[in-house]
């Protein structure tokens, strides 16, 4: 993905204030009504930002964990366990 298609996700997702950052190669997440953050590399508006989007063009948190391992981020197999038996392990104990 290049910088533009970038903030132009970001920008889908309400970050209307986005900029890139080209010495430090990096971009700086805003938005116009909220202090966004980023956690885990995820850009997220505050609780109630207006310019959140709707849940139907949002990622959902739950299909981010069902595709990598929310523990150790690794693959999952077809039965969505990770595939290094992270979590089977945190259950056995
Ligand atoms: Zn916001
Ligand atoms: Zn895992």
């Amino acid at each position: 993905m290049t910088e533009q298609e970038k903030l132009e996700e970001l920008e889908r997702q309400g970050f209307d204030k986005c900029s890139a950052d080209e010495d430090e190669d990096t971009i700086r997440v805003r938005c116009s009504q909220c202090e966004a953050l980023v956690i885990n590399g995820r850009a997220t508006h505050e609780m109630g930002c207006p310019n959140k989007p709707l849940p139907s063009v949002m990622d959902y948190p739950d299909e981010d964990d069902y595709e990598s391992c929310s523990k150790c981020g690794g693959e999952l197999d077809s039965q969505g366990n990770c595939a290094n038996y992270c979590e089977e392990e945190a259950r056995v104990q």
